[in-house]
């Protein structure tokens, strides 16, 4: 149990602490004196300033102690250790935990973890039978049980599985042979990540006069995630080549803003209930106005 108070002999050791302080450390570097404090009964660790550049609020650490009953102290050990105000360095972390999006560069390789949350098994096609496996023959023997009786199995006329028409070839032609895909784990995290970056919370949507579900320039995603997101494509929006959800929006929506056409002059009005007199031949040597007939008022000659 700790005592409370320093045992008077060892906090009285003060130059036998110095002196082992400087014997760990470069001449000049132990500091003033900063107290003493009590490790336990009899034992005493005095802390002295490290006066040494680059080790600001750091202290030299030299614990004593001495015997039940004995009057000479000791030396324990001497050490630098960080004061409350010291400079440390950052707590580390694993490049795993400090990798950001944004890090990768060309040529770099992100390596997943086997056990990645973000993805589960795929269909690989690992798993069927390769041909004339105990398996296979196996289910050659099966048919060779429901079609024709008297054929063993193994023998020649039994032949294995055609390569074209199995669920890997299949799976193949559409794409799906893959080791592992997607988790929902995996997808729930991308769909917040891209909620968060491109979703209806955001500033621009909330500003948005409408959202991307029903704008011209988002291109549909395939599978589930097409239900909630798609690809912008409009290279004047903020979004352009990014994931939006269908709830986000930007002021380059692709019927915000239809440009107007100009507009069409009114179709000419011919007035026939009122006769206006139109000169037709220009003044004569200051004479009157000659002033068409009625025939030549209305255009007739
Ligand atoms: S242009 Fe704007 S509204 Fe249209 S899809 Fe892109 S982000 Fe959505």
């Amino acid at each position: 149990m700790r005592s409370r108070t320093p045992d008077r002999l060892c906090a009285e050791a003060v130059d036998l602490a110095r002196t082992a302080a400087q014997d760990v450390a470069l001449p000049g570097v132990v500091g003033e004196h900063l107290g003493a404090v009590a490790d336990g009964d009899r034992v005493v660790t005095h802390l002295f300033a490290a006066d040494e550049p680059g080790y600001r609020g750091w202290r030299w650490a030299v614990t004593v102690a001495r015997a039940s009953r004995a009057k000479i102290v000791t030396l324990d050990e001497a050490v630098l250790l960080p004061g409350p105000d010291a400079v440390l360095a950052p707590e580390w972390v694993p490049w795993s935990e400090r990798l950001r999006p944004g890090d990768m560069g060309p040529g770099d390789l992100l390596p997943t973890e086997s056990d990645d949350l973000r993805l589960e098994p795929g269909f690989s096609g690992e798993d069927s039978p390769p041909p004339n496996s105990a398996v296979a023959e196996g289910m050659a023997a099966d048919v060779a049980d429901t079609e024709e009786a008297d054929v063993l199995p193994g023998s020649p006329a039994i032949q294995p599985t055609p390569a074209r028409g199995g669920i890997a070839d299949v799976a193949e032609e559409l794409g799906m042979r893959r080791a592992r895909v997607l988790s929902r784990y995996g997808l729930h995290a991308a769909a917040d990540r891209w909620e968060e970056a491109y979703g209806a919370k955001t500033p621009m949507a909330q500003a948005a006069p409408a959202t991307c579900m029903t704008c011209g320039f988002l291109a549909p995603l395939t599978g589930s995630l097409r239900q909630a997101f798609g690809v912008c494509a409009n290279e004047f929006s903020p979004a352009d080549g990014r994931v939006v959800s269908l709830a986000y929006g930007c002021g380059a929506h692709s019927e915000a803003a239809v440009m107007p056409k100009p507009p069409r002059p009114a179709p000419p009005v011919v007035d026939e209930t009122v006769v206006e007199p139109l000169t037709l031949r220009p003044e004569r040597d200051g004479g009157s106005v000659e002033e068409a007939g009625p025939a030549e008022e209305l255009g007739h000659s």
